[in-house]
């Protein structure tokens, strides 16, 4: 199959940026700080091309911005984990970078206002570039691992909200951020800092990326990338806190706010592993139980993979569940493909 008008990325050539690579995003259906105002890696694949586990080659759509024929296999492909099909080549629908970012970086004493103020903004007709969350905790631990003083750590503090936006009109991103500042001085927030100029920008996305590795080497080895509507923000936060202090494990949040999506990492004195005994997995259960009623889910982008396989029937039914272990089978009957991710299938 060619495609003459349209570029087509091969992934032997063309590994994404950092640690991860292009079909590991695909197959995770990978997000980050910018999927608030962005979206996420499905909204940006177009057509793939991916070999099944019988062998077959095969595409998986067209290279078009509309397509309403037949069933979506490209968007069955994303977020499958490497379960249905080996990505080897992929399309992508491309938009311009935004000329301009301003960055602000706003403190709270409570973590429940700060998670208030996230709803908040939106709630005011502002859509952000990012909003991230992070715990006091964490960016002790962060700062610690950067060795900086970039984010001030003043006295009661419990929690930053760093709030991005962009776009091509300066006055316009000052304005809003203007309107950010209004919003969150309903929430009790500290004193506003901006980042001037793109180090000190650079210096404080250092820490947040850095939240998840200082917290390993903390001791808080189990993560969980829980999902609600942001709104619900509070109350999971509220939920999670009090499951910490009633079964006797510390807990910090952080992750990407604007999008509900909370990264809960355990510091347990017993259990290093999630999957280690029932004592633990009967708290995931609980944490995930508390997120199913908030309206949200299990994993909001780093999937399923091994060792959240046994919380899926928290949140799917058993319907569901035996849906998606029939789409498995159709496209890999013998069971070779990730065999035992998302969940255990019989031969
Ligand atoms: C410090 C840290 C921060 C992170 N932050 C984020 C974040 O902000 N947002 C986010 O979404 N994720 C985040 N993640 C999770 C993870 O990095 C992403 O999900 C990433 O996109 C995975 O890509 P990878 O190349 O590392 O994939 P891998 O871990 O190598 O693979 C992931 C899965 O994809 C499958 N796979 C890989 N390539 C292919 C292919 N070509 N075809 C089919 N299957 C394939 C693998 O078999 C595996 O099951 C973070 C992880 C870490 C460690």
């Amino acid at each position: 199959m060619s495609h003459p008008e349209v570029q087509v990325l091969d992934l032997q050539v063309v590994p994404s940026k950092g640690s991860c690579f292009i079909g590991g995003n695909i197959s995770e259906n990978s997000g980050g700080p910018k999927a608030v105002k962005y979206g996420v890696v499905k909204d940006y694949v177009l057509n793939l091309e991916i070999v099944l586990p019988t062998g077959e080659i095969i595409w998986t759509g067209s290279n078009v911005l509309k397509n309403a024929t037949g069933y979506n296999l490209t968007q069955l492909i994303v977020g499958s984990e490497g379960t249905l099909g080996i990505v080897t080549k992929i399309v992508l629908r491309l938009i311009p970078h935004p000329k301009f970012d301003l960055l602000m970086l706003a403190p709270f004493n409570s973590v429940e206002k700060a998670s208030e103020a996230v709803s908040a903004i939106f709630r005011a007709g502002i859509t952000p570039s990012a909003m991230e969350l992070m715990e006091i905790e964490s960016i002790k631990l962060a700062s610690k691992l950067c060795e900086s003083t970039a984010i001030p750590i003043t006295e009661g503090l419990e929690a930053h909200l760093i709030i991005e936006v962009d776009g091509n009109d300066l006055d316009v991103l000052m304005k809003d951020m203007e309107a950010i500042a209004e919003v969150l001085a309903n929430f009790e927030v500290g004193e506003l800092y901006f980042a001037d100029d793109a180090q000190q920008k650079n210096e404080l996305w250092k820490i947040r990326r850095k939240a998840s590795e200082a917290s390993v080497a903390a001791g808080y080895t189990i993560e969980e990338d829980t999902v609600v509507p942001r709104a619900e923000l509070p109350r999971l936060i509220k939920g999670v806190r009090a499951l910490a202090l009633d079964n006797g494990f510390k807990v910090v949040s952080y992750g990407h706010a604007g999008d509900g999506n909370l990264h809960i990492r355990i510091n347990h004195p017993k259990y290093k592993k999630s999957y280690e005994n029932e004592e633990i997995q009967t708290i995931l259960t609980k944490i995930f139980e508390l997120v199913k009623s908030l309206g949200g889910t299990i994993s909001g982008e780093h999937g399923i993979g091994l060792i959240q396989k046994s919380f899926m029937p928290v949140v799917f039914d058993p319907i569901s569940m035996e849906l998606m272990k029939g789409i498995k089978k159709v496209f890999d009957p013998n069971h070779i493909l990730n065999a035992g991710k998302i969940f255990d299938l019989k031969k």
